[in-house]
């Protein structure tokens, strides 16, 4: 959510060097972006609504700088313009902000008192006037910093410049992701990885509560008593191609295509060759009463899924709850209780904050997370990590995959001494040759007369049961996330409970059969909307299909064990909403309104 990138170099590039930063942020998620650089001694700020080519139109006539900061702004305070756009200034302060500000109103009206004279409505704007006042009176400016953070409440990173120190930008950070890039030519301050990669590999992170000071020569960072501390500097193997989309139209059916790679690379992280591996690699469930899942978005999903299994083979409890109500909804957590928090990036506030509560109760964590270094990460008490990659599109795919893939494991683990040897020998072949049944899935699936009875319809039902309910709700939401068509998944059993009444002729409903043992219960259930006029698109697993289910487009899956279903199931729909959005005209990569990384609560 929101891209920041500053960059302090040793030759006048700086323009450049932050428009491509910007770029490779895209994918985060945007409204509006800008940029404030030194122009012989004073800045100058320079903002756009829209897409980051407005920007690059403004700026391209402008003389080149050495040190600027930039950002592309996810709006959460007024609406997105140019004048709530970033970089804010106040004073001699200038600063680009990605977070919420929680205290913003009340020192909002302080400030006004002291003569600031607001131009924008956002919570920056105030964070911006902050540290202007602080440095109103004290000119020492890691002390302005220091005090900023004990006024400023909420989630924060900054990148900041004062007018009067030219070629100088400071950092901190507060439940929101900063890291430095440490560079031949210049030093970078940025959200992630992939705003400098081009430009450097070596970065070092940055804790909560430290300051940060870069020049074009030098790094400096301080604790919170402003005693310098070393800075640890790392190397990253981030696969540059991951970040191009290699010859596909979109980063979004390039990461579909890359799901077999990442999914056989997870699940070979885990098991080398035999699954008695995962003892040694993945959690054991069985000393727990009960697991909870907590997640948001598709990684919500994953943990359904996960429950399912777990429950179904291992007969272990499980609860599944989405993390912005877990905190709030009194959990009954004890230390025979696991909470593991799924996130793709490490840094969605919400999941954040559950997992810091677990924590402080002193319940056993655990993170299924695909970002190394992230907050999540380093916060969980266990770590398994998912091994996608970049994930560069808004609506995850190859990420989810990986999480389904992690939890098929944690749920084989949990329950092998339940499965006969025979069984055990059949998944772990289908295990590592899963990549084969994806990409074949990729390549054989013929998804036209899917799309044909889904353009310009307004609501779509996805129905299943099981896992297959699982997966329809991520189905949904894909087509949701990018097509903007209404869609909503229900457990097959349950559409007659009330929302029959919404299916009149024609409307699509996608039904996933995958569960020999509920087919025919759901094959009932179509037979109840398609009475009622529906045009039924079923995906099922083939040896299931025999000709007198009546359906109006059918795709098949190949049949593999439970434990992999999921992870294979999924990618008809994934490749159905990108069908669909490209034919629309859709922005699949970055749909409005959505941020790939959910940083505020
Ligand atoms: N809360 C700030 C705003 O609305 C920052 C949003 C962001 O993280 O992009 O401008």
């Amino acid at each position: 959510m929101c891209g920041i990138i500053g960059y302090a170099g040793s030759r006048p590039c700086a323009h450049g060097v932050l428009l491509s930063g910007l770029k490779a942020l895209e994918y985060r998620g945007y409204d509006s972006s800008g940029i404030a650089s030194f122009q012989c001694g004073q800045i100058e700020i320079i903002k756009a609504k829209g897409k980051i080519s407005e920007l690059e139109k403004k700026i391209k006539d402008k003389p080149e700088s050495f040190c600027g900061i930039a950002h592309t702004r996810w709006a959460t305070h007024g609406e997105p313009n140019e004048i709530n756009a970033h970089p804010h200034r106040v004073e001699g302060v200038t600063l680009v902000h990605n977070g919420i500000i929680e205290n913003a109103a009340a020192l909002k009206k302080a400030y006004e008192q002291r003569g600031i004279v607001f131009k924008s409505e956002t919570d920056s704007e105030v964070a911006c006037a902050c540290l202007a006042i602080l440095y109103r009176s004290e000119k020492n400016k890691l002390k302005v910093l220091r005090e900023a953070a004990k006024i400023l409440k909420g989630s924060y990173a900054f990148a900041i410049m004062f007018e009067d120190e030219e070629g100088v930008i400071y950092g901190m950070r507060k439940d929101s992701p900063l890291i430095l890039g440490i560079g031949e030519e210049g030093n970078f301050l940025a959200s992630d990885l992939s705003a400098f990669i081009r430009f450097t590999r070596n970065y070092a992170t940055i804790d909560e509560d430290q300051i940060v000071r870069i020049t074009n020569q030098e790094i400096e960072c301080y604790d919170s008593d402003l005693n310098r501390v070393d800075v640890q500097v790392q190397k990253s193997e981030m696969d540059i191609s991951t970040i191009e989309k290699g010859g596909y139209d979109s980063f979004l059916l390039k990461e579909i295509h890359e799901e077999g790679r990442v999914v056989m690379d997870t699940i070979h992280h885990y098991m080398k060759n035999s699954l008695q591996e995962l003892s040694k690699t993945m959690i054991d469930l069985k000393k727990y009463h009960c697991i909870y899942f907590v997640a948001c978005g598709s990684a919500y999903h994953a943990g359904v899924l996960a429950k399912n299994l777990i429950e179904k083979y291992a007969r272990i409890r499980c609860e599944c709850e989405v993390a912005s109500e877990f905190r709030y909804n009194s959990p009954i957590l004890d230390e025979k209780t696991l909470v593991i928090c799924i996130s793709q990036s490490g840094e969605t506030a919400d999941t954040l904050a559950a997992i810091r509560m677990v924590n402080k109760m002193g319940v056993d964590s655990c993170a299924i997370v695909n970002v190394k270094g992230s907050s999540l990460e380093k916060e969980a008490k266990y770590v398994l990590p998912t091994l996608a990659g970049v994930e560069i599109s808004v609506a995850t795919t190859k990420a989810y995959c990986a999480q389904v893939a992690v939890c098929c494991l944690l749920a084989l683990n949990s329950c092998m001494d339940r499965l006969s040897s025979l069984q055990l020998h059949t998944i772990e072949k289908q295990l590592q040759k899963i990549d084969m049944y994806i990409d074949k899935l990729i390549s054989d699936t013929n998804l036209d007369g899917f799309v044909a009875s889904i353009m310009n319809k307004k609501n779509v039902f996805f129905i299943g049961r099981g896992i297959d309910y699982a997966l329809s709700m991520e189905g949904a939401l894909k087509l949701k996330e990018i097509t903007y068509i209404q869609a909503v998944a229900y457990p097959a059993g349950e559409l007659k409970h009330g929302t029959i009444s919404l299916i009149e002729e024609d409307t699509p409903v996608m039904v996933l059969i995958s569960d020999e043992k509920l087919v025919d219960k759901s094959i009932s259930n179509m037979k109840e909307v398609k009475a009622r006029g529906a045009r039924i698109l079923l995906v099922i697993r083939e040896d299931l299909y025999h000709e007198s289910i009546e359906a109006d487009e059918v795709i098949f899956l190949p049949k593999v064990s439970e434990f992999l279903q999921g992870i294979v199931s999924i990618v008809p729909y994934q490749l159905l909403a990108h069908h669909l959005a490209a034919k629309m005209g859709c922005d699949i990569d970055q749909p409005k309104n959505l941020a790939k990384s959910v940083t505020v609560e």
